[in-house]
């Protein structure tokens, strides 16, 4: 075992290396070796420093860069090397972080974590927080909890009784929300469609005034970072709407929430902490391995009645089990991660990888304005969406970028303009970084200017 392991050690350095300077996509030939893979079961055992050689010889170079220093598609993390080192010392460990006797570490991390990140967003300290895969997921949690709270108050006990027969919950959410605030109503028997869609602005951003008055059991959706522009909800008027209906206002926040941490841009969430939850992601702006998210519940006893099981074999008296917030009963101690994330920075650490991104991506849009493209959100955040003419031309750019392997970026569909999106989440981006990515990005652009 110890030569496998220190073997694998050294080529997931090498790879950390290499990844600086790789182009960003991996190679056709490289995707086409995958076939390689494509063998029947073997029937006999292969030896382990085998299995490792062939996954590292064919697998390594079919992945995507995103723990580079260049990768802008999608709001993506990388992952910081303290973090990835956490991630191996407990993937040696093995634990399961449901149970406090399963992995008494795991358990005490997430706690501590915890408290941390309450502080570090301003919230209250004792709100309830569940370690989950995702921004998915922890928008599931947080509307389970919210279906709890708003059916109780109405005489209902979803959990025991199911939405037969429930009284209507009413679903108030902005036409821009993220996809997954969708499935995750789906989920829940609420309905991917049947809900309230508030108009919003140029910019993405619910229009406070334009939320119905509603009457019953309500749930207000609100957005801290449009996943296109970056735009912020404004998150302190829906608050006061919200208190006044009586509704339970959930926050997806997956990497928006992180605007909090920074005094300059605390402004974007103003108000966040009259919400009732909140959703946010660590494998985006905190840059941990995936995966990572977080669902966040001021009354943690709603989170704990929308998540609890119990199982005689299960331990009884109460401490703070992690799985009596989660979805799951067995899964991988994801706050171990998340604390050697904020140990490591520290909060003045934290603010500066943040204000780092928004900064990046400051540059990246004058960058591009100066060399004449039009950008075309506010940006406020980590990113900026870029046209570089009709939609043809556009794509064509973006896939230039693409193969030119500087730096990766995807394109998207924005208030029905083909525009190409930039997304800033990565510690590792340098402004050389930056100035690199832009130069191949007004290269590839004027390939097709020229062309004209
Ligand atoms: C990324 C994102 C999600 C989904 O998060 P996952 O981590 O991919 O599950 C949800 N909402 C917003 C606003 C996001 O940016």
């Amino acid at each position: 075992m110890d030569s496998l392991l220190r073997d694998t050690a050294e080529r997931a350095i090498k790879y950390r290396k290499e990844i600086q300077n790789r182009k960003v996509a991996p190679s056709e030939e490289a995707i086409k070796n995958l076939n390689q893979f494509n063998i029947p079961l073997p029937d006999e055992p292969v030896d382990e420093k085998e299995v490792i050689e062939f996954l590292d010889r064919i697998g390594s170079p079919a992945t995507i860069g995103i723990s580079g220093p260049r990768f802008f598609g999608f709001v993506i993390g990388g992952s910081l090397p303290a973090t990835l080192a956490a991630n191996w010392l407990s993937s040696a460990w093995d634990q399961n972080a449901g149970l406090f006797v399963g992995s008494p570490v795991g358990a005490y991390l997430e706690s501590v974590s915890l408290k941390w990140l309450l502080e570090l967003f301003s919230l209250p300290p004792d709100c309830g927080g569940a370690f989950v895969t995702g921004a998915s997921i922890a928008n599931f949690t947080s509307l389970a909890a919210a279906r709890h709270s708003v059916l109780q108050k109405a005489g209902w006990d979803v959990e025991s009784d199911g939405l037969f027969g429930a009284p209507d919950v009413n679903v108030i959410v902005g036409e821009d929300a993220h996809v997954t605030i969708f499935k995750a109503l789906g989920l829940l028997g609420m309905g991917r469609k049947r809900v309230i869609k508030v108009p919003v602005d140029n910019q993405g951003r619910m229009i406070a005034n334009k939320i119905p008055k509603v009457k019953g059991p309500t749930i207000i959706c609100a957005q801290a970072g449009n996943v296109n522009s970056g735009a912020f909800d404004p998150i302190d008027e829906i608050a006061d709407i919200a208190k006044e209906q009586n509704a339970w206002l959930h926050i997806d926040g997956a990497f928006g929430l992180w605007a909090a941490v920074v005094p300059e841009k605390a402004h974007l969430v103003k108000g966040i902490e009259k919400a009732d939850s909140w959703a946010t992601d660590a494998h985006k702006l905190l840059n941990v391995p995936y995966d990572c998210g977080l669902a966040l519940v001021r009354d943690e006893e709603v989170l704990r009645s929308a998540m609890t099981l119990t199982a005689s074999y299960l331990p009884q008296e109460y401490r703070r089990e992690p799985s009596q917030f989660t979805p799951e009963l067995s899964r991988r101690s994801r706050g171990v991660e998340v604390w050697a994330a904020l140990y490591s920075l520290g909060k003045k650490g934290l603010i500066e990888l943040v204000e780092r991104t928004c900064n990046n991506a400051k540059m990246f849009a004058e960058g591009l304005t100066a060399a004449g493209f039009e950008i075309v959100n506010d940006v406020v955040f980590n990113q900026v969406l870029v046209s570089f003419g009709d939609a043809e031309t556009t794509n064509k750019v973006i896939k230039e970028i693409q193969n030119d392997g500087t730096c990766w970026c995807g394109g998207t569909n924005w208030q029905g303009k083909t525009i190409m999106r930039i997304s800033i989440s990565s510690w590792a981006t340098t402004e050389e970084d930056v100035k690199l990515s832009l130069n191949a990005m007004i290269k590839s652009a004027d390939k097709f200017k020229k062309e004209k």
